[in-house]
């Protein structure tokens, strides 16, 4: 799987991209609109002042019940590290208002899971399943 080669990109406003995938005709809608091949958020392409500027999706409001519209100081946009995919975490928003956080991509937890198998109990000491 080759990288997105980011210079030979004939960039059009309006364009998502993933860096693993290239331009995504058909994204997947998870908390944000995602990589239908590996789920990572998409990047849309914009025009800022004529610069093309590749601005990362984000959830347009809060999952809290009044639905908190998540714009610019309104959300508190983060990062929990995690070992349970590539990019290693997942980004997250917070909403300032109510505190209601979401997060892309989702959780897997059998990726997360610590190593059992065989020759586990020399590696993690102590460690109880
Ligand atoms: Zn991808
Ligand atoms: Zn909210
Ligand atoms: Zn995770």
């Amino acid at each position: 799987m080759e990288r997105t080669d980011w210079p030979l990109l004939r960039p059009a406003p309006g364009q998502w991209i993933c860096a693993d995938h290239g331009t995504i005709d058909r994204p997947y809608a998870g908390v944000v609109l995602a990589c239908p091949n590996c789920l990572v958020g998409l990047l849309r392409t914009v025009l800022v002042r004529g610069q093309v500027m590749y601005r990362e999706e984000a959830p347009e409001r809060c999952a809290g019940p009044e639905q908190h519209l998540l714009v610019a100081d309104a959300v508190l946009v983060g990062w929990i590290g995690c070992p349970c995919n590539a990019s290693g975490g997942h980004r997250s928003w917070a909403c300032r208002s109510c505190g209601d956080v979401q997060s892309w991509p989702p959780h897997d937890v059998a990726a997360a899971q610590p190593y059992f198998g065989p020759g586990a109990g020399d590696r993690v000491p102590g460690m109880v399943s």
